[in-house]
């Protein structure tokens, strides 16, 4: 039996970069991160005996943006091999289909999502009962800094260079995302690189979290994703796509995620969000809904 898993869009509500490690010049970071009901699709089936190993296919509205791309290099078959060397798998099999719904390099995790959905998906096809224990975070941390992030794939604050996570104030009930780019890559390190100006400090956040949508946005306003000035610089399409996110009827707030392009629209629950979305330009990429609940 094959098992499904979903990889959904990892949204950082702000993102503040406080410095950089001397060891390795990566930046730190303070992030509140959430994830949108927007995802991408991992399936995993035994392997057929004749066609033994680990094998990656690629469907969905967003897959040709990798095609040109070594299927060795994809995310979710080196996390797929990183477990498997952990589970101490010789002969490894299994066949992976990613349906791509979410943009590449487009600062809403996908790759990463697409990793942690391997490992979830994995864990399940063989057997291994590593869900929610430290040894799938540890194989999740040596994937990526944000991968033990969408292996939680729930509301965390993010600390450290990504990988140092706290669990999230509580949230709205009712909560929606507006998320939209440009369709024009924006490659993270080129983003770190063009950032200027003093580093930020940590942000204080209420324990007691939020009640209302509109509270929440009230706070993240005093916030900033610091990312947004050096995004815009190199891809200048991203400040139309905040100024149309805000015209929006029912926006509380507009930010950048991650290193962009994807913007953020905050909204006051699911159903706004969802109705909003057709009044932004169709050559973008767009979508509207709520958070994304995990099951179990
Ligand atoms: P982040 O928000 O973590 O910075 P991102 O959304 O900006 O990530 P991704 O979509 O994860 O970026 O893609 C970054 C790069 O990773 C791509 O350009 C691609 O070459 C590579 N990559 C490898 N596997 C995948 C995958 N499964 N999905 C998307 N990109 C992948």
């Amino acid at each position: 039996m094959p098992v499904r898993e979903a990889a959904p869009a990892k949204v950082n509500l702000f993102l503040h970069v406080l410095g950089r490690r001397a060891e390795d010049g990566y930046h730190r970071l303070d992030s509140l991160a959430v994830f949108a009901a927007a995802a991408d699709t991992l399936e995993a089936a035994p392997a057929a005996p004749d066609g033994a190993g680990l094998r990656l296919a690629l469907d969905g509205p967003e897959a040709a943006a990798l095609a040109g791309e070594d299927p060795e290099r994809n995310l979710a078959l080196r996390a797929a091999r990183a477990l498997a060397r952990e589970a101490g798998i010789a002969a490894p099999a299994a066949a992976l289909r990613l349906t791509k719904a979410l943009p590449v390099a487009s600062g809403i995790g996908g790759g990463s999502a697409d990793a942690a959905a391997a490992l979830r998906a994995l864990d399940r096809l063989w057997g291994l009962g590593w869900a929610r224990t430290p040894r799938l975070a540890a194989v999740a941390a040596r994937l990526g800094a944000d991968v033990p992030a969408c292996l939680a794939a729930r509301p965390v604050r993010m600390g450290g260079i990504g990988e140092v996570l706290a669990p999230a104030p509580p949230l709205p009930a009712r909560l929606g995302l507006v998320l939209a780019n440009p369709r024009l890559p924006l490659a993270t390190p080129a983003v770190f690189a063009a950032r200027t100006g003093a580093f930020s400090a940590p942000a204080v956040l209420p324990e007691t979290g939020w009640r209302e949508a509109a509270a929440l946005a009230r706070d993240l306003a005093a916030l900033r994703n610091d990312l947004e000035p050096a995004a815009i610089a190199l891809c200048p399409p991203v400040a139309e796509v905040l100024a149309a996110l805000r015209a929006l009827p029912g926006c509380l707030l507009a930010r950048m995620s991650g290193s962009g392009a994807t913007c953020f629209a905050l909204m006051p629950d699911a159903a706004a969000a969802a109705a909003a979305v057709a009044r932004l330009p169709s050559a973008w990429w767009r979508w509207g809904g709520g958070l994304y609940a995990a099951a179990g």
